[in-house]
């Protein structure tokens, strides 16, 4: 019995042409997933693919603007039309936009919730079909520390990445007749294009990550590898409607 193995498996990635997205797409490959990475950027995505596919792994990029719905069953449908099946899907794309509370014009509110956790549920409802049709399917939802904590400057973010768990536990209640394992995983302070913004604007960032992640350090996107690994594999079949922190311990602190 090999319990990760992903070998005929198809995943899709929202977000996977860079950062976290393409950590866990890695994580995947390197147990044989064949890969639907999907976002805006082309130019970030053909470099993706070229990773993946420099690992064996079969790779396609397919364009998603996830704050359309059309665009999220376009992708789900393309994507089953390509590999002939879908087991796996991450919904990993996401923005923040910090300001105070009072500040956001309601157009800003309704854009971060759009794109972190409204396109996650219209590709869940899209891929169901295709995962009931394979005989089961493993759904990834990315939430945040901001998922558990309060944010001050953050408001729209966390409340997105607070919905994202509540989503997650309705749908793996709804689907594990369907044999439909979904999970969310909380990254804590994970250096990508997203935090590299942030630390540009909070000059003390930084520090603050340093000091309070017992780990002692900021994740990298291979830290993401394993636990897309776990998750999307048999490993996981008895694991549903969670919210797993890969956090270097962060959560654990008061
Ligand atoms: P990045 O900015 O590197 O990645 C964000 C990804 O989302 C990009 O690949 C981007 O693709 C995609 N994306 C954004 N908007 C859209 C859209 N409208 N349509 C399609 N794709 C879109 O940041 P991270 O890798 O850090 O973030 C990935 C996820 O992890 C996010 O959900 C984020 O909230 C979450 N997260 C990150 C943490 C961290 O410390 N980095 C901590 C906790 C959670 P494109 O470039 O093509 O627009």
């Amino acid at each position: 019995m090999n319990l990760f193995d992903l070998k005929g498996r198809v995943a899709i990635v929202t977000g996977g042409n860079g950062g976290i997205g393409l950590g866990m797409a890695k994580g995947m490959a390197s147990i044989g997933a064949s890969i639907v990475v999907a976002g805006r950027n082309a130019d970030k995505a053909a470099d993706a693919v070229k990773q993946l596919q420099d690992m064996g792994a079969e790779a396609v990029f397919i364009p998603v603007d996830v704050s359309d719905d059309k665009s999220c069953a376009d992708l789900i449908a393309a994507s089953a039309a390509h590999f002939g099946r879908l087991d796996i899907l991450i919904n990993n794309a996401g923005i923040n936009n910090r300001k105070q509370p009072h500040e956001y014009e309601m157009a800003e509110w309704r854009e971060v919730l759009d794109i972190n956790l409204n396109s996650a549920f219209a590709c869940c409802q899209a891929a169901y079909p295709h995962m009931q049709e394979a005989g089961g399917g493993k759904i990834i939802n990315i939430g945040s520390m901001y998922s558990l904590f309060g944010g001050a400057f953050t408001v729209p973010y966390a409340a997105s990445k607070g919905g994202i768990v509540q989503m997650t536990k309705g749908l793996a209640a709804a689907w594990a007749k369907d044999n439909i394992q979904v999970n969310a995983v909380l990254p804590g302070w994970i250096d990508t294009e997203l935090t590299q913004n942030a630390r540009r604007v909070l000059s003390d960032l930084n520090d603050n990550v340093l000091r309070r992640t017992p780990a002692g350090r900021w994740g990298d996107i291979e830290d993401m590898a394993g636990i897309a690994a776990f998750l999307a594999s048999s490993a996981s079949d008895f694991v549903t409607g969670t919210a797993i922190p890969v956090d270097g311990g962060y959560a654990v602190l008061g």
